[in-house]
């Protein structure tokens, strides 16, 4: 009898040609709707059709869980199921040969202890399931500045890079701008028309950014050049309309956890952003820039650990500082042009040694000793006053994160801490857990606020007067100083006291 043998084969896309890229659209996803905007505006630049996929709702976990592992995390599972939706409804509009045909999924991986490193493992079961395993689906690598997929078709190239980094680096910044302002608006919707209106005005400019080289000159040019600073500028003109009252007392809100989940804004995480909006918070959202930062600063500690055994250590050394040092001077750069009201990104370092007693920062695989750091920082620095931490059902990497902060806890006792589990489909639990916190970050807003006013011997009332012969005072763009509070109506008091002569 014949016998045969099943042997496992790797998934290999079809190749994608240079000749098919004016007919073939690139499907990518998994950042909020601004990013993905600006993200299609870099690669229409470069001469390719771009779609994003359709935000995440609740049914794409249902969809993810018939697909693929039911153990799987739940970034995966539901990021699984958006792209299957999506495969679905282009399979009923165009049948199952144009979507082989005239679509592709193009997606970042990584290796690592975590999901992450097998996301297009998950993929690849879709396309299974789906009986489409002919669909091409293309991996690009997140650290690497060109590269390209099978058939050439899809190059990365430095100013397709660049374009990416920039796409990214606006994203994050009129994210920071939105939650920045909008629990403070006069004019209700504002904030939401005014940051529909930035997204298209920089996705116009990256669509129709100039080429200046390939290589090194294309590297020197991005760094550089004011035509990024220059769109922000007129961002920024746009949010000086802008009306805001920051004597609404809130308590500040910062989000960690997981990077998906805490990027995402939608289904996957509850809307658990706007949902402390809506609770009376404001909001600090974590930029995908730090990720980034994060990939770039391990670098450099794995070779600093390596300092004896590597060849010309000190060169490379100074190469991926550099490198380091570049990225944070140009998202500098753009913070400037909006006033220097987004966030800056976290020093790596800092994050680095105020996690050392509790996470080695060795242990990479989900947000690492990043998780702790962040929430460190933000209470020793009096950045916010409640950690709101997002972790996946079914992630590994968080629950060491989250275990550790047992410890942490017991070392700063006062620092408020809520870390939620997401599932996709338990949100009344996390909601109520979230919400006993946010009461007692509430009540410290207000005493830190009434703190000042009896510190600085202001009333309310005179801070209106003040407000009303300085109406600059109340527009988006201007910026308020630290002054050691966490909540924006303590540091805006402190403010009018000093402008006042008061302190
Ligand atoms: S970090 Fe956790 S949630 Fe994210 S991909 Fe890895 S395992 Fe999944």
């Amino acid at each position: 009898m014949e016998t045969k043998e099943f042997h496992y084969r790797a998934y290999r896309p079809r190749p994608f040609t240079k000749e098919e890229r004016s007919k073939t659209t690139i499907l990518f996803g998994g950042l909020t709707w601004k990013h993905e905007r600006l993200i299609q505006g870099s690669l229409e630049r470069m001469g390719y059709k771009s779609m994003p996929l359709p935000n995440i709702e609740r049914q794409d976990l249902d969809i993810g869980k018939e697909f693929i592992d039911v153990g799987a995390c739940c970034p995966t599972t539901f990021t699984a199921g958006n792209l299957a939706r999506t495969l679905m409804t282009l399979r009923e509009r165009e049948g199952e040969e144009g979507v082989k045909n005239n679509y592709l999924f193009v997606t970042i991986g990584a290796c690592g202890p975590c999901r992450f490193g097998q996301y297009h493992e998950s993929y690849e079961r879709v396309l299974e399931g789906l009986n489409l395993t002919d669909f091409r689906l293309f991996l690009l690598d997140l650290l690497q500045m060109e590269q390209s997929a099978p058939g050439g078709g899809l190059e990365i190239s430095m100013p397709l890079t660049f374009g990416l980094v920039y796409s990214m680096f606006y994203g994050d910044l009129i994210t920071d701008m939105e939650y920045a302002i909008r629990p403070y608006e006069v004019v209700e919707g504002s904030t939401d028309n005014m940051v529909r209106e930035s997204v298209e005005l920089l996705y116009e400019r990256l669509k129709n950014r100039p080429i200046k080289g390939k290589k090194i000159d294309s590297l020197i040019w991005h760094v550089f050049t004011g035509y990024f600073v220059d769109a922000l500028k007129e961002v920024r003109r746009l949010w000086d309309e802008i009306e805001v009252d920051r004597l609404r007392v809130k308590p500040k809100v910062k989000i960690t956890g997981e990077f998906w989940l805490q990027t995402h804004e939608g289904d996957g995480n509850y809307n658990i952003k706007r949902w402390l909006e809506k609770e009376g918070a404001e909001v600090i959202p974590p930029p995908v820039a730090v990720w980034m930062d994060y990939l770039i600063n391990m670098e450099l500690f794995k070779l600093e650990d390596a300092k004896g055994f590597v060849k010309k250590y000190y060169l490379k050394k100074l190469a991926i500082g550099t490198i380091a040092g570049l990225y944070k001077m140009v998202y500098n750069r753009l913070r400037k042009a909006l006033n220097n009201i987004p966030n800056p990104l976290p020093d790596q370092r800092k994050l680095k040694e105020l996690a050392r007693p509790y996470f080695h920062y060795r242990l990479t695989g989900g947000e690492g000793h990043m998780l702790i750091g962040k929430a460190l920082y933000a209470y020793l620095n009096r950045q916010a006053h409640m950690i709101c931490e997002l972790s996946p059902y079914g992630c590994l990497p968080n629950t060491m994160s989250v275990g550790a902060m047992a410890k942490v806890l017991g070392d700063y006792p006062d620092l408020l801490y809520a870390p939620i589990e997401i599932k996709g489909d338990a949100e009344v639990h996390a909601y109520s857990r979230c919400q006993m916190i946010l009461t007692e970050a509430k009540r410290r807003a207000k005493e830190e606020f009434e703190e000042v006013l009896e510190r600085t011997g202001l009333t309310v009332e005179d801070i209106r007067n003040f407000e009303e012969d300085h109406p600059e005072l109340r527009r988006a763009t201007y910026k308020v100083p630290h002054y050691g509070y966490a909540g924006t109506a303590s540091n805006y008091a402190m403010h009018i006291a000093k402008l006042m002569g008061r302190i």
